[in-house]
């Protein structure tokens, strides 16, 4: 249960794992979906780069359009003070009224830049900073007004403290006027001093409130900045290990497969290859598609050469075509389909598969099976489908319904064969898989054909060996090749051999009389004659000349007899025609019978021999039955 878990949880951390890393997408998809991963990373990086651009320039904006200008302010404050400051201590050392009065003014026109500041502090504005004394300007700027309450509390207080200066600036001068020396005014100018300790006291206070808000954006400034770098370097370092091992995992289930792929192929090509071993298919993108295209082929290519092996070491053209036929079935599902095979002689066409032809509904009119010529496929010796011409073929029913691909089998140079493949469920019936299978199918009938051949040419050679021209029966060699097997399998099954030795009575007249074509037509008359009197198991021979030799085979003991006197009754009453007329010929036979008379089979043969000898002796258009009172002469 726990193995199971494991191995569950394994199979959807690797599904998990191959969905991540695009396993299954194809190639294309792969690198756009690692573009876009990449493209995602460094739109992270630059909004995280644009977020701390932001954040810095609004803290750094504040510093300086804010802070810095109401700071100025201050300074210019202290110093609008102390010269008015000056003014006041002025006005007393004053000799004449004029200093005094100058001097009466320039504090006021100071004390009042100083309330003028205030305000703007208060309310926000542009600051104009002239030096009273010369003159002189020193700079303008725009401040923003103070919104704090405690430094609004204290630019009040700033404010009461100037005006509390003005009056008593204008108490000193007054003072001035009703006295002649300063001494009357000392006292007020202590206290006007320490006034204006008081509010330069108050200004730094101010300005000092204004330092620390600087500083804490500073702090800002720094803080901000170390968790933004931060920030980046750990999205950095996140993307770039991620596009490491992306990168690596993508390049991996590229270039695995594809070394494997060449390695494969450069086994085949030096035919090292094992067919059996397969390429391992890991994933569904064109390299799992590719890899299991080879490993099809592969199989294909194996199927195929064990298939030739197989079929090299098959007896028949019968067998061929049944493994043929099975590997159609079987191994390519092709379900309708029928082999032709042309024979040899009667310019006609049959059917070899499947087996059991009779009853078959043919998809070709039957016209083609007598006159081979009329298959198109057989005349042309090229590949006839309805796939791509249809009703390319007048022969072929149904042409409007069902499609049809005629594959030849070429067999020394001619058409031997005709493969015709056929698609009787047009719903069902993909032309593509329909090819597919059928190029395949190629390939098969292309390892048929020459096995097929050599088939064919030891087919002749034997049976014009074994077989007799004349007669088309097989002839003494075949009995002297077969008859050991025929005698085991006689002995194992227990059963009777009937041998009739038939001979034909006066022959050598028909020959004399008639010439030696008809002498041959008869021969060829009893020949088939000898055939209906027997069943389709048992074997004639021509043994030679005019004399034939009929095993009976697994006949019931004493029948043989019979089977020659059937035989002889079949020729004696056979009119053979001829040229004006017809010729009536009697036969004789000799009958022994296996392994009754003798253990011996070529010595059974000569009792049937020494039979018909008897019968010719003894009149001729008879059957003589052996019996050891006629085995006497010692040539024998
Ligand atoms: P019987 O057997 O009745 O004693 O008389 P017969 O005339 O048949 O005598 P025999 O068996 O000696 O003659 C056989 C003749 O058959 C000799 C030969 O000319 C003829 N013969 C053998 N082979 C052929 C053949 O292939 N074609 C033809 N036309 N004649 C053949
Ligand atoms: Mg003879
Ligand atoms: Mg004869």
């Amino acid at each position: 249960m726990v193995i199971k878990k494991h191995s569950k949880l394994t199979y959807l951390s690797m599904k998990l794992l191959n969905l991540l890393t695009f396993k299954d997408l194809p190639i294309r998809q792969k690198f756009i979906s690692f573009s876009v991963g990449t493209a995602f990373w460094l739109v992270v990086i630059a909004t995280i780069g644009l977020i701390t651009m932001y954040q810095v320039n609004k803290v750094s904006k504040r510093m300086v359009e804010v802070i810095e200008p109401q700071q100025k302010v201050g300074n210019i404050l202290i110093r609008k003070i102390r010269g008015a400051s000056i003014s006041a201590h002025k006005i007393l050392l004053a000799k004449d009224t004029e200093k005094v009065n100058s001097n009466r003014m320039k504090g006021f026109s100071r004390i009042e830049d100083c309330r003028s500041y205030l305000n703007v502090l208060l309310t926000g504005g542009q600051i104009k900073d002239y030096s009273r004394g010369t003159g002189q300007f020193y700079a303008e700027f725009k401040v923003v007004a103070i919104t704090d309450p405690a430094k609004i509390e204290l630019v009040k207080d700033i404010s009461s403290k100037v005006s509390e200066l003005e009056k008593l600036l204008d108490k000193i001068a007054e003072s001035r006027f009703r006295t002649k020396t300063g001494d009357s005014s000392s006292a007020e100018l202590e206290e006007y001093d320490a006034l204006t300790r008081d509010s330069v006291e108050k200004i730094n206070e101010y300005i000092n409130s204004l330092e620390a808000e600087w500083r804490s954006f500073q702090d800002i400034l720094n803080s901000t900045f170390q968790f933004f770098m931060f920030l980046t370097l750990f999205v950095f370092a996140v993307s770039l290990g991620l596009s490491i091992f992306f990168g690596a995992r993508i390049s991996a289930a590229l270039s695995h497969p594809i070394s494997n792929l060449i390695h494969q192929i450069k086994s085949l090509a030096s035919g090292e290859l094992d067919l059996t071993r397969k390429l391992a298919v890991s994933s569904k993108d064109e390299l799992g598609e590719l890899s299991n295209e080879f490993n099809r082929l592969m199989d294909t290519i194996s199927n195929v050469t064990s298939f030739k092996k197989v079929i090299e070491e098959d007896e028949t053209m019968e067998d061929i075509y049944m493994r043929l036929g099975k590997v159609f079935v079987e191994y390519l599902k092709i379900d309708n389909f029928v082999i032709y095979e042309v024979t040899n002689s009667k310019n006609a066409m049959r059917i070899v598969y499947p087996p059991e032809a009779e009853g078959l509904e043919l998809n070709c009119k039957r016209d083609i099976q007598l006159d081979c010529e009329l298959c198109r496929t057989k005349r042309t010796g090229h590949i006839v489908s309805s796939l791509d011409y249809p009703q390319v073929c007048k022969y072929f029913n149904d042409n409007r319904i069902n499609s049809h691909v005629c594959v030849p089998i070429i067999i020394g140079g001619a058409v031997g064969g005709v493969v015709q493949i056929v698609c009787d469920k047009p719903e069902r019936c993909e032309v593509v898989d329909l090819k597919n299978k059928i190029s395949r199918a190629e390939q098969y009938i292309r390892e048929v054909q020459p096995v097929l051949e050599a088939k064919r040419l030891m087919r002749t050679l034997k049976d014009s060996s074994v077989k007799d021209v004349l007669t088309g029966f097989y002839n003494r060699r075949f009995l002297e090749e077969s008859f050991e097997n025929l005698v085991a399998g006689l002995l194992r099954r227990g059963t009777t051999l009937g041998l009739l030795m038939c001979d034909l009575d006066f022959f050598k007249q028909t020959n004399d009389v008639y010439g030696h074509d008809v002498g041959d037509m008869v021969l060829k008359e009893t020949a088939n004659n000898i055939r209906k009197g027997v069943r389709s198991s048992d074997i004639v021979i021509r043994f030679g000349g005019e004399e034939f030799i009929v095993l009976l085979v697994d006949i019931k003991t004493g029948d043989s007899f019979g089977v020659g006197d059937k035989i002889r009754e079949i020729i004696q009453d056979s009119k053979i025609k001829m040229a004006g007329g017809y010729i009536q010929k009697t036969i004789s036979i000799g009958v022994s019978e296996f392994p009754i008379d003798t253990q011996n089979f070529w010595e059974a043969i000569k009792y049937a021999d020494v039979a018909l000898y008897k019968a010719k002796e003894t009149g001729r258009n008879k059957v003589v039955r052996f019996d050891m009172s006629m085995w006497t002469e010692e040539k024998y």
